[in-house]
């Protein structure tokens, strides 16, 4: 069942309205009709199965048949702090750390960033990397669209460090600590996820640009909080460094299978 977020105004009691780009992909992308059902969601929890019931120019007008609160949302809240990568690979890393379970994503920019930061770009660019976020957890059931601050720099994205229960900063000439033995000493146990008496660790993973981190870069961040490692003996391209300690906090607290 394609899913869709609507505004929480636009939630009503029996029916919702659905207007603008999405009603626009359910008449014309879709091809829906009139008795078609789909799932609706306000991004704050509230989800809905509906039926369509009318289809015009005004938009999709659809009748709630069931209120659902299945929450797929993971035990630990995962923020990737990206330096900004070359080309459009930022909507990748924003797609599909999205479907593995991120919650927000902090731009910025480092030494070695090449792209040159254009703050004339930065609504526009803030707009689209928006609508990646929500296309991409419609596509996964998401409960919540993720959300994306606008590009800052090095200093900025360090004063935010202490709001965080944990900072791993990726670094690939790391070579004493690994990403799983900071995992396994800060997840929970397997009997604290049974019993659900977990509380919502906010994880905050930085990744360098292409030309990676520099060693006083590093040595700044360690000074602020984080924690230095390695995500193995490959080097990992910008854009797939996220993606794969994402997929693998999510496997440690237990998110990776099962309900
Ligand atoms: N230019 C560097 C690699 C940069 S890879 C070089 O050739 O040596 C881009 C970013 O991905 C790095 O800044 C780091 O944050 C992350 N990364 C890639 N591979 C990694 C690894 N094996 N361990 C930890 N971090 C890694």
């Amino acid at each position: 069942m394609q899913k869709y977020f609507v505004p929480s105004e636009q939630f009503g009691d029996e029916s919702i309205q659905i207007t603008g780009n999405d009603a626009h992909h359910i008449m014309n992308v879709m091809r829906l009709k009139p008795g078609a059902e789909i799932l609706v969601s306000d991004g704050e929890k509230r989800e809905a199965v509906v039926v369509i019931e009318q289809c015009s120019a005004d938009g999709v007008e659809a009748r709630i048949v069931e209120m659902r609160d299945f929450d797929r949302e993971p035990s630990v809240q995962v923020t990737i702090a990206q330096s900004l990568p070359k080309g459009d690979k930022m909507e990748l890393i924003i797609q599909k750390c999205t479907e593995i379970g991120a919650v927000h994503f902090m731009p910025f920019v480092s030494e070695r960033t090449v792209v040159q930061y254009d703050s004339k770009k930065e609504a526009k660019r803030l707009e689209r990397w928006g609508k990646i976020a929500k296309e991409a957890a419609e596509q996964s059931h998401r409960n919540v669209v993720p959300t994306i601050e606008a590009s800052m720099n090095w200093k900025a994205l360090m004063s935010q460090f202490a709001s965080y229960d944990l900072v791993l900063i990726c670094y690939e000439d790391e070579r004493g600590t690994m990403l799983r033995d900071v995992l396994e000493a800060f997840a929970p146990t397997e009997g604290d996820m049974q019993n659900r008496t977990v509380k919502q660790a906010r994880i905050m993973v930085v990744i360098g640009p292409e030309g990676g981190f520099t060693s006083q870069e590093i040595h700044s961040a360690v000074e602020a909080g984080a924690r230095c490692v390695s995500l193995g003996r490959r080097i990992l391209r910008a854009e797939t460094a996220g993606m794969a300690a994402c997929a693998c906090i999510m496997y440690q607290f237990g998110e990776m299978g099962g309900m």
